[in-house]
């Protein structure tokens, strides 16, 4: 029989092969979907009864011919009989064809998974496409052949006397890659992975006991043997019941999925959800430490076992991004746009949903188990804190959620809640207009000085050097009841946390008024702004600080790059406190010989700058001469 396909335009064989041209290789993920779809079929008839006869070894084999350039994919599934072949594949899967070209023909975003093409596909890599078919129900066995064009020629076929499908791809020269057995691995590995029928495919080495052949001590010698190589893992963890489920196969299973991701995973969710979506996967936490990984598409989505893509923006929350894993949902539409996706009813309650689990997660292990020392969240808080950040900023959801268990680490490393640590500072850390407090550092090495300071008063210090921590506290000081942050450096120790009790100043008016410009003149005025403070006379004579406000929204600036330029581009700038209680203080005022003066709030000044770590280079060597000298 010959025939003509029911199509509109002549040309679409060509609009076939370029349309996707990027991502050609999707039909070999298409056709193996077809080869296990009727495999299922098979199984399922069997099951219920309908198929009575033997279903023997249903793996399905991938071949190449390189002479003959054919690549073949064979199953043993339902076959199809000759008008199955007319209705599914000259009518129903053209016809799917047809109506996905004309619906995306102007889409310029890429899309995702591009399902829908199905059979077709294969005429994107091939000049001829021939199917030899033959059904589980008695009827002769059939041969379709078509060459790219909208004629076809279908013929019984007597050769073939063997229970399902042969489609066979004589590939195109120009993508001839994929008669290359190196591509197409790679392209089984990619999308087949994890399909639920075994896929066979050449051949592996594996070494063994040789039966007949011994070594000099006896023993059977280890020898080479090939044995035909199955791609992919048919039954996957993320398909599994988490209840038969160990650590070590979880951990396992990381590895399988990223071979190359050498570091443990820290702990995982297993999704598992029916109703009102169907959901499976397996997400891991990996060690987020400073920085965020900007190789961020760790996490693959599958649709029943066959892989879609590793872009999943829009399934998941952003911050989530940053997990590794499967996420398994026949509930995604799949051949749509990202911005489709994202407005899609389905795909929002999935977010929410891994949002919520993985909040849930968290909250359980911010737990603490009988006879523990320390919560498993505690244990693992340094490596996913900054993850808990990203997420409750950009998450309101999470946020509220994660307010419960969010951790503080005090510069001792001791865990407080939120709720417990304020607690803890309340009494000595509210300030005079009732606000609480929370001191902090980001460096406890370079702010040691300063930290001891804080605790030589009774105060508490945090330590918060996570890279989004000026964004972090900034939501901390909307969502804590009348809070504020300030870093331990930012001035000194009585005006951190102003309380009623101002100490008495020794200078009058006149003599401060006199003070300033001598201590003026002697620093880079661009950089310091001196101050003079009224501070307890066994304090350090002169204190360098940097003001809170300026430095958190520099910092913001830079971590967020746009939109805040104007922070960004400020120059860092200090304060240079000056204890006018200080018994050096009052001599550099009395001191009559300039010289002498210049020198000693030279000394003063450097001092100060070395605790902060500020005096460097020729400074710094000029300082260690002078201090010499004096002494
Ligand atoms: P889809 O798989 O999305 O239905 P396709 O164009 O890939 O669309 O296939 C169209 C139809 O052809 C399938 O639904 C199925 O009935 C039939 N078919 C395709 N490949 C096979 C196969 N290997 N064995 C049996 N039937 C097949």
């Amino acid at each position: 029989m010959e025939g003509k396909l029911n199509v509109q335009t002549e040309n679409i064989f060509p609009v076939i092969k370029k349309f996707l041209y990027s991502d050609h290789e999707i039909f070999l993920r298409e056709l193996i979907s077809n080869a296990v779809d009727a495999t299922q079929k098979l199984k399922t008839l069997s099951t219920r009864g309908e198929f009575k006869g033997e279903l023997g070894d249903l793996t399905i084999d991938v071949k190449l011919d390189p002479k003959k350039k054919t690549l073949t994919v064979s199953d043993r599934g339902i076959g199809m009989t000759a008008d199955e072949v007319e209705k599914y594949i000259n009518q129903i899967a053209f016809s799917g064809v047809t109506d996905f070209m004309e619906k995306y023909k102007d889409s310029h975003e890429p899309l995702i998974g591009h399902f829908g093409l199905g059979f077709y596909s294969a005429f994107m890599v091939s000049d001829k496409v021939e199917i030899f078919t033959k059904s589980w129900k008695d009827a002769p066995a059939q041969h379709w052949s078509c060459e790219g064009n909208p004629e076809f020629t279908m013929e019984e076929d007597k050769k073939h006397t063997d229970r399902g499908t042969d489609i066979v791809l004589h590939i195109a020269d120009d993508c001839k890659e994929f008669l290359e057995e190196g591509t197409v691995l790679q392209l089984l590995k990619k999308y087949c992975r994890f399909m639920p029928v075994a896929i066979r495919f050449g051949e592996e080495s594996v070494w063994v006991d040789s039966e007949t052949e011994c070594d000099k001590d006896g023993k059977p010698k280890r020898v080479e043997k090939k044995q035909p190589r199955i791609i992919n893992d048919p039954d996957p963890a993320w398909k599994k019941s988490p209840s038969s489920l160990t650590d070590e196969d979880y951990k396992k299973f990381y590895h399988e999925l990223f071979p190359m991701n050498f570091e443990e995973p820290l702990f995982q969710i297993h999704l598992n959800v029916d109703y009102p979506f169907n959901l499976t996967g397996i997400l891991y936490f990996p060690k987020v430490r400073k920085t965020i990984d900007p190789n961020r598409n760790k996490i693959q989505l599958y649709c029943n076992q066959v892989f879609v893509t590793d872009q999943v923006e829009g399934v998941v929350p952003d911050y989530l991004m940053l997990l590794h894993g499967v996420l398994d949902s026949p509930d995604i539409p799949l051949n749509v746009s990202r911005s489709y996706l994202q407005s899609d009813g389905n795909v929002k309650k999935i977010s929410q949903h891994i949002s919520k689990k993985v909040a849930d997660k968290l909250e359980e292990m911010s737990k603490k188990k009988e006879g523990e020392e320390k919560s498993a969240l505690e244990e693992k808080w340094d490596d996913i804190k900054i993850f808990v950040q990203y997420g409750m900023l950009t998450d309101e959801k999470f946020c509220e959620r994660a307010m419960k268990f969010y951790l503080l680490k005090g510069v001792d490393g001791t865990y407080y809640t939120l709720d417990s640590y304020r607690e803890k500072i309340k009494a000595l850390q509210t300030d005079k207009d009732k606000t609480v407090c929370y001191l902090y550092a980001s460096d406890a090495e370079e702010e040691h000085a300063y930290i001891e300071k804080a605790k030589a008063k009774g105060y508490d210090v945090l330590l918060m050097d996570s890279p989004l921590e000026s964004h972090f506290i900034n939501l901390l000081e909307q969502k804590l009841e009348k809070s504020r942050f300030v870093r331990v450096d930012s001035d000194t120790v009585e005006k951190l946390i102003p309380h009623d009790d101002a100490i008495p100043e020794k200078l009058t008016k006149e003599e401060k008024e006199k003070l300033q410009p001598i201590i003026e003149g002697e620093v880079d005025k661009q950089k310091f702004t001196v101050q003079l403070e009224s501070l307890e006379e066994s304090d350090a004579p002169m204190q360098v600080t940097q003001s809170e406000f300026m430095r958190r929204y520099r910092e913001m600036a830079q971590t967020s790059g746009g939109g805040m330029g104007f922070y960004g581009e400020l120059p860092e700038s200090y304060n240079l406190v000056v204890n006018i209680n200080h018994p050096l203080i009052s001599r550099v005022l009395n001191e009559t010989d300039t010289e002498k003066q210049k020198e000693l709030v030279h000394q003063l000044t450097d001092l100060a700058l070395l605790a902060n770590g500020l005096l460097k280079g020729e400074a710094l060597s000029k300082f260690l001469q002078r201090s010499v000298q004096m002494i």
